[in-house]
């Protein structure tokens, strides 16, 4: 059987309300929950019309895309992060909350910002930090608020890595996880002298939540049950382990109102085998030479703007 053409971001918002699967939900609608969400300062945890999650990626070309997410879906989206954290060995309790500082984007249609609203709990108190605030706004609230894990782009992290160096920052975490952008092996070293311990570089992204973290060896797993990744080479063709793809074509497993089947990706991206001293059997990943990750792109352009 011959496999399905792939989908281009373009293709895909070109005909979104041709690909949902519930016809009553259309792009222009959900565009404009979306706006008005950004306008107000609404909470973005709470469900559009009590039962859709929605988020747009800015887009590295000007133009946003939108995803959307069921009750169940949503579920999924925030277990693929959550398990981010087990795997590296850090879980929530009921008597030890799992106290979560992010640093990032707080654009409130940002899957991270939506994603925050929702995780926000007793056993998962969030402190949510702007990636653009003044340096010691940033070192006092976290000096304040104490995390057991740190997550934020490597770009965030490196400079807060350097004030636990300088003394002004001191916290302690468990855990420090860089998403949304490649961590160099330099920014890596130098969040471990920080803090100790090498962070864990987790793979997500907005269409597909979760792609691949590491585990406790911090070798990074893809999740074999939620996705399907294929590492392609420029004309479509799957690349073999260890050869790194041109792009990548990603089929979502859980994503129904919006299915995403072969949906393309500009990540080069190499996969290795099976086998892991932690006993996982998920595929491993074993470099990412390139993203072009719209959080990223949002980031550059917040940052260009100041
Ligand atoms: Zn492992």
């Amino acid at each position: 059987m011959d496999q399905l053409p792939p989908v281009t971001k373009a293709d895909l918002m070109d005909h979104f309300d041709d690909a949902i699967t519930t016809p009553d939900l259309k792009l222009a609608d959900l565009e404009n929950h979306l706006r008005a969400l950004t306008e107000s300062g609404g909470d973005p945890g709470l469900p559009w019309q009590g039962q859709w999650w929605a988020a747009a990626t800015a887009g590295t070309t000007g133009r946003s895309s939108t995803f959307v997410w069921n009750r169940t879906e949503w579920a999924t989206v925030l277990a693929s992060y959550a398990r981010a954290n087990d795997w590296a060995g850090i879980s929530a309790g009921l008597t030890r909350p799992l106290k979560m500082a992010l640093v990032s984007s707080r654009v409130p249609t940002h899957q991270s910002a939506v994603v925050g609203a929702s995780l926000r709990s007793g056993l998962v108190p969030t402190l949510r930090l702007d990636v653009t605030a003044p340096m010691d706004e940033t070192v006092a609230a976290l000096n304040r608020f104490q995390p057991r894990i740190l997550v934020g782009y490597a770009s965030a992290l490196k400079p807060l890595a350097a004030e636990q160096r300088a003394g002004r920052l001191h916290i302690s975490p468990q855990g420090v996880m860089s998403a949304s952008e490649v961590l160099r092996s330099h920014t890596a070293s130098k969040l471990e002298a920080a803090w100790g311990s090498k962070p864990f570089d987790v793979y997500a992204a907005t269409e597909t939540a979760g792609i691949a973290s590491p585990c406790t060896y911090r070798n990074r797993h893809i999740y074999d049950d939620l996705l399907i990744v294929e590492p392609v080479d420029q004309a479509g063709n799957p690349v073999s382990a260890g050869t790194t793809g041109a792009k990548l074509l990603v089929t979502v497993l859980f994503s129904r109102t919006l299915p995403l089947i072969r949906y393309e990706m500009s990540d080069t991206l190499r996969l290795g085998g099976r086998g892991c001293p932690c006993g996982r059997s998920f595929t491993l990943l074993q470099d990412i030479e390139g993203r072009v990750e719209d959080g990223q792109g949002t980031l550059r352009t917040i940052l260009t703007c100041q």
